[in-house]
């Protein structure tokens, strides 16, 4: 049975939700979190992640402190770096081309290290990305792209701490209880009407938090606002992210704000099913482009693969591909680089052709123009700076010279057998689009006014990425925000 009130109801139960549900619980008061899935597919794309956090770090102390299991032997073997505020400021600035919201993003940053912490505190435990974030060179691993750390167990993993965490704190989960709309007069939000196993009913609510993810499960909205051939596009992660939230705030007069055409998009088996699956998880993704090459049906090359590490250009390729005749692309690599490919590339079922010639190679795509390929081909080896060595660890410089397209950073010659090749089309992760909110996660009216009793976090936050973002910046966003949403959800409710 729902509960027909809560001082607080939250909408959602991925990781900004049960953020927003930690932090409210902290204030004692009552929290529901309505959760549209069955219990067996929930946790919303947070489950479909790796788990990943970008997050401030000064220096290998504070990585330790995160993540206390770090042993003696693996901080003398790696090279951990730092991740400081400057660096997360300029990785936002740059890929979002200067048009992230100033406010969301100082409090993203700043507030993210010590967000991680809380969690920690909470009961969420960490572990460094070795492997997928650092390749080990002359004994010794070397941690790139501002990308260190990932929730145990990943996204299953995180939800599953999630949901045990809410659970020791009294916060109710309800599955299958699909938010409909939100109960408001002229003094605010008052609660939510839910259908639950199948029933609609209405929960009263002091205040609610929207974290019920973006629209890009939508077909309609996702070609309406994203434009056409979007409708065409494979959904990376959760079936239930359909805009729910986003419209019900816009049904009472929500500000919308940020980049309604972008969205987070990548390099997806062309053969991937129509939504994530949870068995699969992310390893649909084919994320080692950097290291190969792409081209189109036409055999010819369409991005620099090589522009910068993969954290920093693979949100925005997917949409790159879905720009090319037929929506798909090959990923091309040849011995010298197979060993480096992530563990994606060996999934079971992986669209995928090998060969020893690369005329053979091609022959066995069947949709790519041979000649343009082998023409592409030949030019790009003849351009590529043989005298730089091939490092993956740094952006190497290893270019190639005098192409129309040249690639930047990683140009091996394609010339060693076997060569293989991955197909790809375009998988959407999530939309920019959203609802304005203040610092405090209030979301805004029309008027840019407060709208009492509703708070926002998470994908369905508009302002914060524009065009492309830096990889793993979204748990991140949903931890710091949920977390802020929560507080004031909790003082809200106390004080109203
Ligand atoms: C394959 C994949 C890999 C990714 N890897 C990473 C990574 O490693 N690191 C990273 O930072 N980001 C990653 N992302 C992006 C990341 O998943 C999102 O940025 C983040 O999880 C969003 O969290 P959220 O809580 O806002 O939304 P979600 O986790 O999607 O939660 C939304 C919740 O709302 C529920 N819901 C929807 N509609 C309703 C309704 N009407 N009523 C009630 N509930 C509703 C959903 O069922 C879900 O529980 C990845 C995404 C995918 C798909």
């Amino acid at each position: 049975m729902l509960p027909s009130s809560s001082d607080v109801v939250i909408v959602g139960a991925g990781n900004a939700a049960f953020c927003a549900a930690h932090a409210a619980a902290e204030h004692g008061v009552s929290v529901l979190v309505l959760e549209r899935a069955p219990e067996e597919e929930s946790g919303g794309n947070s489950r479909f992640t790796a788990g990943a956090f970008r997050c401030v770090y000064d220096g290998v102390d504070d990585l330790r402190a995160l993540m206390p299991d770090l042993t003696d032997e693996e901080v003398a073997n790696t090279d951990f770096g730092t991740y400081t505020k400057d660096k997360f400021f300029d990785d936002m600035g740059r890929v979002t081309e200067y048009r992230t919201d100033p406010d969301l993003c100082e409090l993203l940053i700043t507030r993210s290290k010590d967000t991680m912490r809380w969690m920690q505190k909470k009961g969420i435990r960490f572990i460094p990305i070795y492997g997928r974030q650092a390749y080990k060179i002359d004994g010794k691993f070397k941690f790139w792209g501002g990308l260190t750390v990932e929730a145990w167990g990943g996204g299953p993993g995180l939800v599953e701490a999630h949901t045990k965490i809410a659970k020791k704190n009294g916060v109710t989960v309800a599955y299958n209880a699909r938010a409909l709309s939100l109960l408001a007069d002229d003094d605010g939000v008052h609660g939510v009407r839910v259908k639950h196993d199948g029933r609609t009913v209405e929960v009263r609510a002091k205040c609610v938090v929207l974290a019920a993810g973006g629209f890009q499960a939508n077909t309609e909205m996702r070609t309406r606002y994203l434009g056409p051939t979007w409708e065409l596009a494979k959904i990376r992660g959760t079936r239930f992210n359909t805009g729910d939230a986003i419209r019900m705030a816009l049904d009472i007069g929500a500000m919308p704000t940020g980049n309604w055409s972008g969205c987070h998009a990548v390099g997806w088996d062309r053969n991937a099913p129509e939504f994530g699956d949870l068995a699969v998880g992310d390893n649909f993704q084919k994320h080692s482009y950097p290291w190969g090459i792409m081209i189109n049906a036409n055999g010819e090359r369409f991005v620099d693969e090589g522009a910068d590490f993969r954290n920093y250009t693979y949100a925005k390729y997917g949409r790159a591909v879905l720009a090319q005749p037929g929506g798909y692309a090959w990923q091309v690599f040849d011995a010298q680089v197979l060993p480096l490919l992530r563990d994606e590339y060996k999934m079971r079922g992986a669209t995928k052709v090998r060969a020893d010639s690369l005329e053979e190679l091609v022959d066995k795509m069947q949709d790519v123009n041979p000649a343009g390929f082998l023409k592409t081909i030949r030019a790009y080896n003849a351009a590529v700076k043989r005298d730089v060595k091939f490092d993956p660890n740094i952006k190497d410089g290893k270019a190639t010279v005098g192409l129309a397209l040249d690639k930047s950073n990683w140009a091996n010659t394609m010339e060693t057998p076997p060569f293989e090749a991955y197909s790809v089309g375009c998988g959407i992760t999530f939309t920019f689009g959203g609802v304005k909110i203040d610092p405090s996660a209030h979301v805004l009216d029309i008027e840019d006014q407060p709208i009492p009793g509703l708070f926002a976090a998470g994908e369905l936050v508009g302002g914060l990425f524009y065009f492309n973002y830096p990889g793993s910046a979204g748990l991140m966003a949903g931890a710091v925000f949920g977390r802020i949403a929560g507080r004031g959800a909790g003082e809200f409710a106390l004080a109203r």
